[in-house]
Order: C-alpha cells, then sequence, then structure tokens
C-alpha cells in the first residue's frame, strides 16, 4: 500500500503573514529611508545616526530578543529576512543590523545567563549597537591565535590587547571581546567578555578606510588594563572558543542574507535600465543576449536564497547546519560578485561612474568572500563534511 504524504510542506520562500508584512515594513523604510541617503553615506563613510535611530524604531535591532524585555520576539530567519531586504539598498545597513542580531544577540541567546540578558537586551532593543570582537592583526582565518589577554584581580578581569576590523566600532556602546585566560591551556584559555563603552581602560581606535561597505564602521579597539566584573564573562571561563564558533557558524547565515540582497539590489537596477537604455534603435532588455544574462542571473540569486533560506530555517528548527551555512555564505558571497559584475556590464561605461548605485554594489560585494570566514574557510568546513 503506497502512503500518501497528506502534509505538504510549504516552498523554503514561502513566508507567513508576520514575515511578509514585516518584510514589506523593511523594505519601504529601506525604500524610502535608505536609498536617497546611501551615496553620501558611502561617499563620506558614515552611518546616518537618524537611520540607527530608525531601526531602532522599526523593531529591527532586537529582532530575537523576547517581547518582554523590549524586542521583537521573532525567529532568526526573520534576521535573515531583514537583512536581505536591507541589502538590496544599501549592504552598509545591512551588516549592521546583522551583526546587532546574528552575531550578538545570537551568541547572548544562547550563552547569557538571565541576569546578563536582563540588564542588556532591553537596551539592545530599545538604543545600543553591539559589536563583536574577535579578530586582530594576527588573527584573522586562525582566531583562536589571538594575543589579547584577560588576567583575573579580585572580583574583576583585566583585559589587555587590541582588537581589528571591528564592524560598528564607532556607532556601538556594547562589546563582546574575546581575550585568552589562560594562555596555557592554548585555545581552551579563550573567553568571551561582555563589555560597555564605557568600561575604563576601553578606547576605540582608527577607523579603516574601505573598498565597499564604507558606511558601515570598521575599527580597531583598544583595550589597556580594562577592568570587566567577573559577572560579565559570557559562558564559562575557557569556553569563549565555543561561543565564537558556534556564533560565527550561525552568523555567516546572515552574511548570506546580505549577499543574495546586495545581488537582488543589482538586478532590479539592471531590468530597469535594460529597458530605459536604448542602441541599435531598441531598448537592450529586447535583445536575447542581455535578456539570457538577466535570467542567468535571476537564476543563481534563487539558487542562492534557497540556500540561505533553508540554512537559517533548519537552525530555528534545532537541526544541524553547520554545513548548509558554510555552503550558503560560500556561494551566495561567491555569486554576489559575479552578479554585481555583470550588472556593471549590463550598465556600460555609466555602470563605471557613481551616476547609477551598481558601482558602490560591486564594491560592497567583495567584502561578502572575506569576513566571517573566507571562501577558503568555508569550503574548508564542507570538504572535511564531504569527505568523512
Ligand atoms: C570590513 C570588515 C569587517 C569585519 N568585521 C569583523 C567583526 O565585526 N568582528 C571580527 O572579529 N572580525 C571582523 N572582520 C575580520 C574578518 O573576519 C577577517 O578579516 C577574516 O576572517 C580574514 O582574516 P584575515 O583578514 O586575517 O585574513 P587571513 O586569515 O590572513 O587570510 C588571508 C588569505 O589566506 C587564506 N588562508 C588563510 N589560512 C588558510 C588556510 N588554512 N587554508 C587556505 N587558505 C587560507 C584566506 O582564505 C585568505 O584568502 C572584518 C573584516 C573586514 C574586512
Amino acid at each position: 500500500m503506497t502512503t500518501l504524504i497528506t502534509d505538504p510542506r510549504p516552498a523554503l520562500t514561502a513566508l507567513d503573514e508576520r514575515e511578509r508584512l514585516f518584510q514589506e515594513a523593511v523594505r519601504d523604510f529601506a525604500t524610502a529611508e535608505i536609498a536617497p541617503k546611501a551615496a553620501e553615506m558611502d561617499r563620506e563613510q558614515r552611518m546616518d545616526r537618524a537611520i540607527v535611530e530608525q531601526l531602532f524604531e522599526l523593531g529591527v535591532m532586537g529582532i530575537e530578543i523576547p517581547e518582554a524585555q523590549g524586542g521583537t520576539g521573532a525567529d532568526f530567519f526573520t534576521s535573515v529576512l531583514v537583512v536581505e531586504e536591507l541589502s538590496k539598498v544599501d549592504p552598509s545597513v545591512g551588516v549592521l543590523v546583522d551583526v546587532q542580531n546574528t552575531l550578538v544577540i545570537n551568541a547572548l541567546r544562547r550563552w547569557a545567563d538571565d541576569k546578563q540578558r536582563a540588564r542588556y537586551f532591553p537596551r539592545l532593543a530599545a538604543d545600543t549597537v553591539g559589536a563583536y570582537a574577535l579578530s586582530e592583526a594576527g588573527s584573522g582565518s586562525d582566531a583562536f591565535a589571538l594575543a589579547s589577554r584577560a588576567t583575573r584581580d579580585g572580583e574583576d578581569w583585566v583585559l589587555n590587547g587590541q582588537k581589528l576590523w571591528i564592524t560598528n566600532g564607532a556607532e556601538a556602546g556594547f562589546f563582546i571581546v574575546f581575550a585568552n585566560a589562560d594562555p596555557d591551556a592554548g585555545y581552551k584559555g579563550i573567553t568571551a567578555f561582555l563589555v560597555e563603552r564605557e568600561f575604563e581602560g576601553f578606547s576605540v581606535g582608527k577607523k579603516e578606510d574601505k573598498l565597499g561597505i564604507r558606511a558601515s564602521s570598521t575599527t580597531e579597539l583598544i583595550l589597556e588594563d580594562v577592568r570587566v566584573p567577573a559577572e560579565n564573562v559570557l559562558g564559562a571561563v575557557g569556553q569563549g572558543y565555543k561561543v565564537a564558533i558556534e556564533t560565527l557558524n550561525e552568523g555567516r547565515i546572515g552574511i548570506g542574507a546580505q549577499m543574495i540582497g546586495l545581488a537582488q539590489g543589482a538586478l532590479d537596477h539592471s531590468v530597469r535600465y535594460v529597458q530605459e537604455r536604448e542602441q541599435f534603435g531598441r531598448a537592450i532588455g529586447s535583445f536575447q543576449a542581455v535578456q539570457f544574462q538577466l535570467a542567468e542571473m535571476a537564476t543563481e540569486i534563487e539558487a542562492a536564497r534557497l540556500l540561505v533560506y533553508n540554512a537559517a530555517r533548519l537552525k530555528d528548527a534545532g537541526e544541524p547546519f553547520l554545513v548548509q551555512a558554510a555552503m550558503a555564505k560560500l556561494y551566495a558571497s561567491e555569486m554576489a560578485q559575479r552578479v554585481a559584475s555583470r550588472c556593471i556590464d549590463l550598465h556600460g561605461g555609466y555602470g563605471f561612474t557613481k551616476e547609477y548605485p551598481v558601482e558602490k554594489l560591486y564594491r560592497d560585494a567583495k567584502i561578502g568572500t572575506i569576513y566571517e570566514g573566507t571562501s577558503n574557510m568555508q569550503k574548508q568546513t564542507i570538504a572535511k563534511v564531504v569527505l568523512k
């Protein structure tokens, strides 16, 4: 006897009413408020303060924080939808929201105790930008080689060292900082600390002058005898490597979302352009060669979207998602580079100028293959599973 499947599973891209409304609200906001400012923010390497305030008002800075603590009380998948929508218009705003939700809040949800959540969740949901500080000048892909040190002194820990490449460094009031509390134990000495910007000895150093996502601040952090109360250890002493690995495994799904948003944004601009631009007496979009390029790009974006949504839905379902997240980030970031580059080609010479937004999206796309694990690092993760 054949068993009939009576409960067909919805498509990965099917949204429920709440997700759809949230997506629309973010789309409207991005179009009305961010789009007019994106080029100027890029030029001036500055995140508009009003936009950050509006992001809090919109409820996208505390997506997974429970409503009782001031958040939106939604899930990880919703964060992915939000980052995708924002990144269609400006991937710099996309990554600000991404770090807040998929790294900082996500780490607190998994590792913070009740007291820490009660202290920081309401602030993160209301007005405090967060940052995630793992990398240093000498430790990137080899993150556990970090040189920052934590020494116990009475009721406090004292942190010393320097962090590099920290997204949101200029805007953040709250930082998850990784330092080694027991170098003799190697990576098993790494510990995560909750650090407030006002803590004595903590300061934000130079800001990087970057190729892309220029409105997103990327800064150095300087730790000079920063006193951190022992109650601000996130997880246990020596568990920081787990905090880092697990959070980044999840966070990189958000970078995949940033990249599909970016690629979709570039394609949307191109679809408009090829219908307006005329050569040989016709819109260039009427040439089959151009149409086929659009078709290929749309297909690649959809493939990446399915990888990203699948990884996010697996995470929300409590299923294993490590390899799916690595594949999603790898494919989406490489795809975004191809698509953004081709969108410049479709704009011809104009695409090479700042007159059209695809030039910025092309520069912004480059970061996807670098942060939260380079493409090589994603391939390493995937290969381990393939070879098993
Ligand atoms: C704009 C920006 C924002 C960032 N934001 C943050 C942040 O918020 N928080 C944070 O902690 N960090 C952040 N980073 C740091 C980022 O995660 C690192 O730059 C990244 O992990 C790569 O490290 P690296 O720059 O030291 O490069 P390296 O590790 O030196 O890599 C250089 C090259 O060598 C390759 N490579 C290295 N090791 C291997 C290997 N074993 N096998 C094969 N290839 C290898 C890499 O794939 C890469 O191509 C940010 C970086 C940038 C540029």
